[in-house]
C-alpha cells in the first residue's frame, strides 16, 4: 500500500490528501490534517474523487474518424492526424483560423506549454478556456480596480473577519471547504454575516442580514451601500485620500443611489439597505467574497469594480482579514488563467499586444515572430466556427457543448468544424463530434503544480503510472507540437515549472524544491528566498493607487415579459461539479443528485398547479426541456433555478449568449423563461 500527496480533481479551494494506492489501483482517500485548507476534512467530492480513477468509462484508446466514422487508432496515428490536420489549416487559411481550448482543470506547467504551442507553433493568440465563463469579469473588474486580478486575500485569514458580505456565492455547495471557515467563524466567534443572495442558501439561517436583491441588481445594490456610507461620513478618508483616486466621480455618481431609489431597483427595504452597509462599514476586517452571481452577468466586470469600490471606501483592503475575494471554480482556474490559458495575456498576465513582451516571449522561446493579433474568447470562437472563420478546434479538457450558454448554438458550431481534436479522460458530449480524441492521464497518473483560489501554487505527486493507453496531457502537448515543427523538449513538468520561473515574474520563487518542502506558495513570488504573498495590496496597489470607478446600474439582457414572465437562474449543487463528467460517474455522488430538476416557488408552483416531481415544460427563446419541478420557498416568487449538471437535461440549451462587453462572460444568472404543465 502506498501514500501520495494529491490536489483534489474538484474546486478552487484547493485541498490536498493522500491518495491510497494498492497493485496499482487507488483503493481511498486520506485527508492531512496538517494541509492549510483542508485541516484533515474534506467534502462529499474529495472524499470519493479516487472512483473516477479506476472507472470502466476512462478513455484508453486514440481515437480518429475515418470516412465519418470514428474507430480506435494507434497514438502515432491519431498524433499524426491531429497535427498534420492543424497544419493543413494553418498553411491554408492561417493559425487564426484554429481555436485552441486551454483548461481549467489540468496543471499549470501543461497549461503553459498549451497557450505556448498556440502561439509558437501556429501563431495564434486564439486560446482560451472556461474561466471566460466563470471569471473573466473578475480579471477584468480586479485588474481595473488594483491592477491584479485574483483573490486579494487568504483562507487562513477568514478565521479573524469580524464581518462577511457574502454576495453572489453559494459557497456551501461550491466551495464547501471555504464555508466552513464562515460557519466557524459565526458560530464560534460571533462573526457577522451579510448574505446577499436571491435564494435562501444554505448560509442563510447564518445571516445578520439577508438581502434577497433581484437578479441582476448588484451595481445597484453597491452603489446603494456606497451612497450610505458616504451620507453617515463612514467611509476611510485617510485610505481614500492616500491610495486611491478617482474617488469624487464614483461619490458623484452615487448620490443617486438613495436607500428608497435602490430600494425600487432591487427590492430590498431601504431600512435593510442601511442596516447592511453600517455593519459592513463597522470594521476594519470586512471581507467580501463572491463567485458567479457577481460574475456571470453583462454587468459581472462592473459588479467585480463595484465590490473594489465599497472595499476601497472603508479601507477594507491591503490588510488581514479584508479585501474582495472571488472564489474560483474549478481546481486550476486560477492557474489556467495565470498561465496565459487566455488570448490577451502571457503568463502572469503580460499583455500579448505589448512589443515588449512579446520580444521577451520570441527570444526565450526561440521564435521569429509571435501573433500580434488580438485572440477571440471561447464565446467569439463558437460564433466565428460558425461564420466559418474558424476551421479547427483543440480542445484540451473541457466540455462546451455542455457548459457554454445556448448550447444549440455551440452544436451547430461543433458540426461545422473541419478538425476537432479532444483530450479528455472520458468521453463527454463534445467527445461526440471530434476527428480525433486523445485519451489523457488524470490528475492522480501524473506530477504538476495547481494554483487554488487564494493563489496558493501547490505540488500534486504522481500516484499512479498512466492508464495504460493514455499519456498525460503534457507529453500529447509535447508530440502535437514537434509533429508541427515547434519541438518541446521536456522530460518532467519540473523542467517546464524551471521555464514558468524564468517567464513569469509573479511565479519566480515557486520551485518544485520549494513545493516539496512546505504546502504551496501563494503568488507573487518573485524570488526564491521569498515566501509568498498572504495578502495583496499591501501599502500600495498592483496598479499604484486603486481606481475608483463611477458605475451606474444598466438591467439584464432579458428580462421577464408576457410571454416569457419567469427568470431563469442557473448554479450548481453541492454533490456536483461542472458538467458532470466526473461526479455522475461516482456512485455515491449520483446517489445524492441523479435527476435534474427545476426550483419553483410554491405560489408559482400553485397558480401552475404542480407539485415537487410533476414534470413541467420550461422553455426559452433558445430552447425548451421537459424538466420535474420541485417546490421550494428557496427561490423568490416569479425566479425558478437549476444547474447544467445532466447532460440529458442541459439547462444551457435555454441560457442566453448575452456578454459583458468588457471581459465576454456571458449572463448564465438572467434569462426570461415560459412554463406550463406537460
Ligand atoms: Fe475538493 Fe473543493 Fe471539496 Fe476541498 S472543498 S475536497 S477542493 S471539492
Amino acid at each position: 500500500m502506498a501514500q501520495k500527496l494529491v490536489v483534489c480533481p474538484y474546486c478552487g479551494c484547493g485541498c490536498s490528501f493522500y491518495l491510497v494506492t494498492k497493485n496499482g489501483r487507488a483503493t481511498g482517500i486520506v485527508p492531512s490534517n496538517n494541509h492549510p485548507v483542508s485541516r484533515g476534512a474534506l467534502c462529499i467530492k474529495g472524499w470519493n474523487s479516487f472512483e473516477i480513477i479506476n472507472h470502466p468509462d476512462r478513455l484508453d484508446t486514440p481515437m480518429v474518424r475515418d470516412h465519418g466514422i470514428i474507430r480506435p487508432a494507434l497514438w502515432e496515428e491519431a498524433l499524426d492526424m491531429a497535427a498534420n490536420g492543424l497544419m493543413s489549416i494553418k498553411n491554408r487559411y492561417g493559425g487564426d483560423a484554429i481555436g485552441f481550448f486551454a483548461s481549467a482543470k489540468v496543471s499549470n506547467e501543461e497549461n503553459y506549454i498549451f497557450a505556448k504551442m498556440a502561439r509558437a507553433a501556429f501563431n495564434t493568440n486564439n486560446v482560451d478556456h472556461c474561466a471566460r465563463l466563470c471569471h473573466s469579469s473578475t480579471v477584468a473588474g480586479m485588474a481595473a480596480s488594483f491592477g491584479s486580478g485574483a483573490m486579494t486575500n487568504s483562507i487562513d485569514e477568514f478565521e479573524d473577519a469580524s464581518v462577511f458580505m457574502v454576495i453572489g456565492s453559494n459557497t456551501t455547495s461550491n466551495h464547501p471547504l471555504i464555508s466552513s471557515r464562515i460557519i466557524n467563524a459565526v458560530k464560534q466567534r460571533g462573526a457577522k454575516l451579510i448574505l446577499c443572495d436571491p435564494r435562501c442558501i444554505d448560509l442563510a439561517p447564518l445571516s445578520s442580514i439577508h438581502i434577497r436583491h433581484k437578479i441582476g441588481s448588484d451595481v445597484a445594490l453597491i452603489n446603494g451601500f456606497m451612497n450610505i456610507i458616504i451620507n453617515k461620513g463612514l467611509e476611510d478618508k485617510t485610505f481614500i485620500e492616500e491610495r486611491t483616486e478617482n474617488f469624487e466621480k464614483m461619490a458623484e455618481v452615487v448620490k443617486k443611489y438613495t436607500p428608497d431609489y435602490v430600494s425600487g431597483i432591487t427590492g430590498v427595504e431601504p431600512e435593510l439597505l442601511v442596516k447592511a452597509a453600517e455593519l459592513y462599514a463597522s470594521t476594519k476586517r470586512s471581507m467580501i467574497v463572491y463567485a458567479m452571481g457577481i460574475t456571470q452577468h453583462i454587468t459581472g466586470t462592473d459588479n467585480v469594480k463595484s465590490c473594489a469600490n465599497l472595499a476601497m471606501l472603508t479601507g477594507n483592503i491591503g490588510t488581514p482579514s479584508s479585501g474582495v475575494n472571488p472564489l474560483r471554480g474549478q481546481n486550476n482556474v486560477q492557474g489556467a488563467c495565470d498561465m496565459g490559458g487566455l488570448p490577451s495575456v502571457y503568463s502572469g498576465y503580460q499583455p500579448a499586444a505589448d512589443l515588449f513582451v512579446r520580444n521577451k516571449f520570441e527570444k526565450l522561446w526561440g521564435v521569429d515572430k509571435l501573433p500580434e493579433k488580438k485572440g477571440l474568447t471561447v464565446i467569439e470562437m463558437g460564433h466565428e466556427i460558425e461564420k466559418g472563420n474558424i476551421k479547427a478546434l483543440y480542445i484540451m479538457g473541457e466540455n462546451p457543448f455542455i457548459s457554454d450558454p445556448d448550447a444549440k448554438h455551440m452544436h451547430r458550431a461543433l458540426k461545422k468544424l473541419e478538425l476537432l481534436i479532444v483530450q479528455d479522460i472520458f468521453p463527454t458530449p463534445t467527445s461526440e463530434f471530434a476527428h480525433v480524441i486523445l485519451p489523457a492521464a488524470c490528475f492522480a497518473e501524473k506530477s504538476g503544480t495547481y494554483t487554488n483560489t487564494e493563489r496558493r501554487v501547490q505540488l500534486s505527486h504522481q500516484a499512479l503510472p498512466p492508464l495504460k493507453g493514455t499519456l498525460p496531457d503534457w507529453k500529447i502537448i509535447c508530440e502535437i507540437s514537434k509533429r508541427a515543427g515547434f519541438p518541446m523538449d521536456y522530460n518532467d513538468p519540473s523542467e517546464i515549472m524551471d521555464e514558468i520561473n524564468i517567464a513569469t515574474p509573479s511565479y519566480a520563487g515557486i520551485t518544485y524544491e520549494r513545493l516539496e518542502q512546505g504546502w504551496g506558495i501563494p503568488w507573487p513570488c518573485p524570488s526564491k528566498e521569498h515566501p509568498g504573498t498572504k495578502f495583496l495590496h499591501k501599502d500600495k496597489f498592483t496598479r499604484g493607487r486603486g481606481l475608483f470607478h463611477a458605475i451606474e446600474y444598466i438591467p439584464p439582457a432579458e428580462l421577464p415579459d408576457a410571454e416569457y414572465p419567469f427568470t431563469l437562474t442557473t448554479g450548481r449543487i453541492r454533490p456536483h461539479f461542472h458538467t458532470g463528467t466526473m461526479t455522475r460517474r461516482t456512485a455515491i455522488l449520483d446517489r445524492e443528485a441523479p435527476n435534474p430538476f427545476l426550483d419553483i416557488n410554491p405560489e408559482d408552483a400553485k397558480s401552475l398547479r404542480v407539485r415537487t416531481g410533476d414534470k413541467i415544460i420550461v422553455e426559452s427563446r433558445r430552447g425548451s426541456l421537459k424538466l420535474p419541478v420541485n417546490v421550494t420557498s428557496n427561490v423568490p416568487k416569479g425566479v425558478v433555478f437549476s444547474t447544467f449538471h445532466f447532460k440529458e437535461k442541459n439547462i444551457n440549451d435555454l441560457t442566453l449568449c448575452a456578454v459583458d462587453p468588457v471581459a465576454g462572460i456571458p449572463e448564465y444568472k438572467n434569462c426570461a423563461v415560459s412554463i406550463r404543465r406537460s
